[in-house]
């Protein structure tokens, strides 16, 4: 079967072709840090300092080296171990046959109204939750119904915020008026992040390159969602939702689970220095900074968004191995995801959904 070519990258580009070896293998040697929580190099008391792509470790730890292979790759996906087949392969909603991109084992695709939705297994216990793809095509009203219906939840029970790079929570009561949800959907609260404890209630953020996060307290089963961009990883934003939760709920940081879904990869987000001079001004460790900013041999500064808001996680008090990344590049999966920076004002969003679970333990 034909498939569209994925996005032409320029030939510059460190994501350029397959005739570009060392390229390739450079995107693979990120993807790999990228994805690869033993991989990462963190540790709870420290963080190793680990400069250049060089560094990276690329041993038994590390994840399928399948996810940076592009989906025209994909029909060898037996080739690369651990990916099942009859989970990625399905018949979309127009009858076309369509391959999903590998993920950790932590994820898993699931089949939707409107096609593919990618989900969390560590997360999953915990709170119901879901990544679009690009086949549910937000913000028309029927894929607004769509998604509140995979969330088991009415379209009027839905959050969404107007998202402003920045690091206000919003905090959604347990006991919200049916009127304050429509005020909401009327006037977007300006926020990036969104917390709650009220089990009717989805909490949705939108994103096309930034990192969307969903987090889950096990103890209280309350959650949050948050969108972060440079500007809103910079500012702290999901350690800003964690200290909401923890004020809001008496969430402990030790108690959470996070799923950071498709993002822009550290392989083809291209950055000059100005972002550099932002997060030093925001008050960023130069260690942390040098670990988030690399700078592959002969090639452009790359920032790891991914990476920095993990590290933000772990030193918040998560623990590291409850920190879940898909690993998707939202760059490199034109067809399945979206992204600003590929496609630009065409691109549309993908949502990441997460809702609350009764409490089981509270106190
Ligand atoms: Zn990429």
């Amino acid at each position: 079967m034909k498939r569209e070519p994925r996005w032409p990258i320029p030939a510059h580009d460190f994501d350029a072709g397959p005739v570009d070896a060392a390229g390739m293998a450079g995107a693979k040697r990120l993807h790999r840090r990228f994805l690869g929580s033993k991989s990462c190099g963190i540790r709870r008391s420290k963080i190793a300092f680990r400069p250049t792509i060089g560094d990276f470790s690329v041993g038994e730890d590390a994840p399928q080296e399948s996810l940076a292979v592009t989906v025209d790759h994909v029909g060898n996906a037996l080739d690369f171990g651990r990916v099942e087949t009859d989970t990625y392969n399905f018949h979309s909603r127009f009858g076309s046959y369509m391959t999903l991109p590998p993920v950790p084992a932590s994820f898993y695709w699931s089949h939707e109204t409107w096609g593919a939705a990618l989900r969390c297994r560590p997360l999953e216990p915990f709170a119901q939750h879901l990544f679009t793809t690009r086949q549910l095509q937000l913000p028309s009203a029927d894929a607004w119904r769509a998604l509140a219906s995979a969330m088991s939840v009415p379209a009027s029970r839905i959050v969404s915020l107007d998202q402003v790079h920045g690091r206000a929570v919003v905090h959604v009561d347990r006991n919200v008026a049916s009127q304050t949800l429509d005020e909401m959907h009327n006037d977007r609260p300006r926020a990036d992040a969104v917390i709650s404890d009220a089990p009717d209630v989805a909490l949705v953020v939108r994103a096309a390159d930034c990192v969307p996060l969903l987090i889950a307290d096990t103890r209280t089963g309350a959650v949050a969602a948050v969108h972060a961009g440079w500007r809103g990883t910079a500012a702290r934003v999901a350690v800003a939702a964690i200290e909401e939760m923890q004020r809001q709920f008496r969430t402990r940081a030790t108690d959470l689970v996070v799923a950071i879904g498709p993002a822009i990869g550290p392989c083809c987000y291209e950055v000059g220095s100005d972002l550099v001079d932002a997060f030093a001004a925001a008050g960023h460790e130069r260690y942390l900074i040098e670990r988030w900013f690399m700078t592959p041999r002969e090639r452009k500064m790359r920032l790891d968004v991914v990476g920095a808001n993990r590290d933000q996680l772990i030193l918040a008090g998560v623990r590291e191995d409850n920190v879940h990344a898909c690993g998707l590049c939202t760059a490199m999966h034109l067809d399945v995801l979206t992204s600003f920076r590929a496609e630009q004002a065409a691109a549309g969003r993908i949502a990441g959904a997460i809702r609350a679970s009764a409490p089981t333990n509270p106190g």
